[in-house]
């Protein structure tokens, strides 16, 4: 323990951010990497709790004490293994998790005034360290097991049940509709949070391991449920939320008002290099513009910080909630603020004033908070009389999104959904309402996290094993 329960002497240092003006002139990283041997140091600073709650907040359960004396041991490629047994992509968690909710937030050393350990760019910088260093072992399968699991969506949660069962030896097909697999990874959070590369050299491993990709494969156009169900043994549909929430005002329709996935896709594929006709037309692009955007989550903290590194004349967050009832995380309004975004709190749109089929200006209800309603927090109403007017020439709706509607749209009217449109599963076998068809992620949850998806691909992988080699024993009867 010589090298732990440094908190008191030792203070909490995260990797330096990059200069605020340098980094919204590009779409790198903010975070610098920490140099050796600052994450040692800051690792030691654990008090290695026997009721560590950082992990119980971690929704991988991830040993994160036992990293952290690793890594202050010096012991980086052991603290490697033991980060990689609980999670198929710790380095993008340590990215992009909402730390201050989850880890962090319920560190004990937070509670003593000394300030959290920096549990996510240590974990960052290990398996960083491991992939530099060729620490990452390529994926192996098992022994072939003579049977096949289709994944429908290449997110977080499908791609990592693909890992999981790819490593117990099943044939494992992987369906995206995107001519990129990684989902929301890839097409919808920004480069400045996470850098392509880091996601790509993932799926890179899992292609390498035996893991069939059928990109640009979109279950409902180029198969039906039935045809996948009949190829495979096993399907697992994790195929997230992409239904955006609409805004009923006047003016909604008109050029320049756009969907916040719309926008946020074309500028990640431009970092890919692709040609994007609606980026270079203007439509997708807020170069010289004033830019509004409508919402307070995390798609709209990506949205507002994207338009700054296109170069916007004015770049403006409307949120009908205030600073301390907003969805999105503290440390994202912050950067946000720092790189020159303007928050407007308790702020509506009424109406989108259009010119010539165009937005010009955000008419804003000024809003104030009422009662709790039932998420808990204090609903917003209108403020009778006190509007202001929000020049515009590009408008971003940011306003969550919804399921789509699956039964519909796959032709399986008998594929069980909730009144909120997600899939309905069993709770303990994670199967829907048809027999051999399982699914996870934010099509089960609802609009949710990485991390949370990552769980549910590694509960998903254990329950579809069980379940398929139940299936095998069951034909092996048969047979005999
Ligand atoms: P997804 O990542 O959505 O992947 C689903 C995949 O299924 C997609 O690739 C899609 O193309 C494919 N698909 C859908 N329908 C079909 C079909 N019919 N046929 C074939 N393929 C199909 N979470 C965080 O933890 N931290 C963040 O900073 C963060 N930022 C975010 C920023 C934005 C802009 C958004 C929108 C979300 C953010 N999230 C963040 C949430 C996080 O990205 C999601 O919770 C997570 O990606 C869900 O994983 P998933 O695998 O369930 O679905
Ligand atoms: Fe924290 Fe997320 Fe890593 Fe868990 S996965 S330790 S919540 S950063
Ligand atoms: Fe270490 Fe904080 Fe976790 Fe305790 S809660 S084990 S101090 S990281």
């Amino acid at each position: 323990m010589a090298d732990m329960l440094k908190f008191v002497d030792r203070s909490q240092s995260y990797p330096a951010k990059r200069d605020a003006t340098a980094r919204a002139a590009d779409f790198r990283e903010i975070a610098e990497r920490y140099a050796p041997p600052a994450a040692e140091d800051q690792a030691g600073r654990c008090s290695q709790c026997g009721v560590p709650y950082c992990s119980v907040h971690c929704p991988l359960h991830n040993h994160i004490p036992d990293w952290l004396r690793l890594t202050a041991e010096g012991r980086l490629r052991e603290a490697y293994e033991l980060s990689n047994s609980t999670s198929t992509m710790p380095e993008i968690c340590g990215r992009i998790c909402p730390q201050d909710r989850l880890c962090e937030g319920n560190c004990v050393i937070e509670f003593t005034g000394h300030g959290a350990v920096t549990i996510g760019s240590v974990e960052k910088f290990i398996t960083d360290t491991a992939w530099a260093e060729g620490w990452v072992e390529p994926l192996v399968p098992g022994p072939a097991r003579g049977q096949s699991v289709g994944v429908i969506g290449a997110g977080p949660a499908g791609l990592t049940a693909a890992e999981y069962l790819r490593g117990h030896g099943y044939d494992v097909h992987v369906y995206d509709r995107h001519d990129r697999a990684g989902g929301l990874l890839t097409y919808g959070i920004p480069g400045f949070k996470l850098e392509k590369p880091v996601v790509m050299r993932r799926v890179d491993r899992l292609k390498e391991g035996g893991i069939v990709f059928h990109e640009g494969f979109e279950v409902g156009r180029d198969a039906t449920l039935a045809e996948l169900r009949a190829r495979h043994d096993a399907l697992l549909v994790a195929t997230g939320v992409y239904k955006a929430r609409a805004i009923d005002v006047a003016g909604n329709e008109a050029g320049g008002v756009i969907a916040a996935l719309d926008y946020l896709t074309a500028s990640n594929r431009k970092s890919f290099g692709d040609a994007v006709p609606e980026f270079e037309d203007g439509s997708l692009n807020a170069a010289g513009k004033h830019v509004v955007v409508i919402g307070g989550g995390d798609t709209a903290m990506d949205c507002v910080r994207t338009a700054v590194r296109q170069g916007a004349a004015s770049v403006r967050c409307l949120y009908r909630r205030d600073r301390a009832n907003m969805p999105g995380s503290q440390r994202e309004v912050a950067n946000a603020e720092e790189e020159g975004v303007e928050f407007v709190w308790l702020a509506a749109p009424e109406r989108f004033a259009v010119d010539a089929d165009r937005v010009t200006a955000v008419r804003a209800n000024r809003m104030r908070l009422g009662r709790a309603d039932a998420s808990g927090r204090r609903a917003p109403e209108v403020d009778p009389g006190a509007t202001q007017d929000l020049p515009a020439d590009m408008v971003i709706k940011a306003l969550g999104f919804d399921a789509e509607e699956l039964p519909h749209l796959w032709n399986a009217p008998e594929l069980g959904v909730t009144r909120w449109g997600t899939l309905l599963v069993d709770p303990k076998s994670l199967m829907t309402s048809l027999d051999g068809v399982f699914a996870a992620g934010d099509i089960v949850r609802g609009a949710s996290l990485v991390v949370w998806a990552i769980r549910d691909g590694r509960d998903v992988a254990a329950t579809m094993h069980k379940w398929l080699k139940a299936k095998a024993r069951a034909g092996e009867k048969v047979a005999a």
